[in-house]
């Protein structure tokens, strides 16, 4: 399948939007103080990819590699996830990745639930300037965050809604798969089934959008006139 953004012709205003809010957000992080793991970190990581893509892959933090680079999985669990997404026919250009918290926590423990809370803010921020179809988390910290209680092993490889109604595709972190084998062949299993996962939260987000829009009109019927929205807000119902 084609690959998971649009290309060609001329930028539209609104990719504009994000790819300079995603840039603000970044500068943002490079600079933040708001979490111990600044101390430590010699680059803060604050994602980087395809701004008009429709899929975020979330992984957990930095380790050594993207630290020293500033870069998210450039490492050994980077080349792994380029294998993942090249058995798909997709690039790393194609999607736009980023972490759970942007800095490292030092020797690769696990983050604190403090940091990846005072973290989350700038996720939250890239995730409404993105507005992905599907939402790829990368392990359990990215799990937990959009699926609180969830178990890898029972929600992997299959697309689930999000506490908030996001779309989905949970899957191993390709680190776990570094250190037992047996994981390599599950997510390349997994990841087989991201691009028609894609193709149905697309579907679904569109049959959602016409429900909400024939709920507006029947909402105005029975309202009687109301007062016209503004050119923007039309060119967003249709
Ligand atoms: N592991 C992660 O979770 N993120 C990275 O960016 C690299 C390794
Ligand atoms: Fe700031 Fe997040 Fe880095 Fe903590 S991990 S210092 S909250 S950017």
């Amino acid at each position: 399948m084609a690959p998971p953004h649009a290309c060609g012709g001329a930028v539209p205003s609104e990719s504009m939007g994000a790819e300079g809010r995603l840039a603000t957000i970044a500068d943002e992080v490079r600079d933040c103080t708001r979490c111990a793991l600044a101390r430590r970190r010699t680059l803060a990581v604050p994602g980087e990819g395809n701004v008009l893509s429709d899929v975020l892959l979330v992984g957990e933090g930095p380790g050594a590699r993207e630290d020293a680079t500033g870069r998210p999985f450039v490492g050994p669990a980077g080349q792994l996830l380029d294998e993942l997404l090249d058995s798909i026919g997709w690039r790393r250009g194609d999607v736009f990745i980023t972490n759970v918290v942007k800095c490292r926590p030092p020797g690769n423990r696990d983050p604190e639930p403090d940091e990846a809370a005072a973290c989350a803010g700038y996720l939250d921020r890239q995730e409404q300037a993105l507005d992905p179809a599907v939402v790829v988390t990368l392990g359990r910290h990215s799990l937990q965050r959009y699926l609180p209680g969830a178990r890898i092993g029972g929600v992997h490889g299959r697309l689930r809604r999000s506490v908030s109604g996001q779309h989905l595709f949970p899957m191993y972190h390709p680190a776990a798969a570094l250190h037992q084998a047996s994981l390599r062949d599950t997510l390349f299993h997994d990841i087989r089934g991201l691009p028609s996962a894609l193709l149905t939260a697309r579907a679904t987000i569109e049959d959602e959008r016409m429900t909400a829009v024939a709920a507006q009109s029947v909402a105005a019927s029975v309202l009687g006139p109301q007062p016209v929205a503004g050119d923007a807000e039309q060119m967003t119902l249709f």
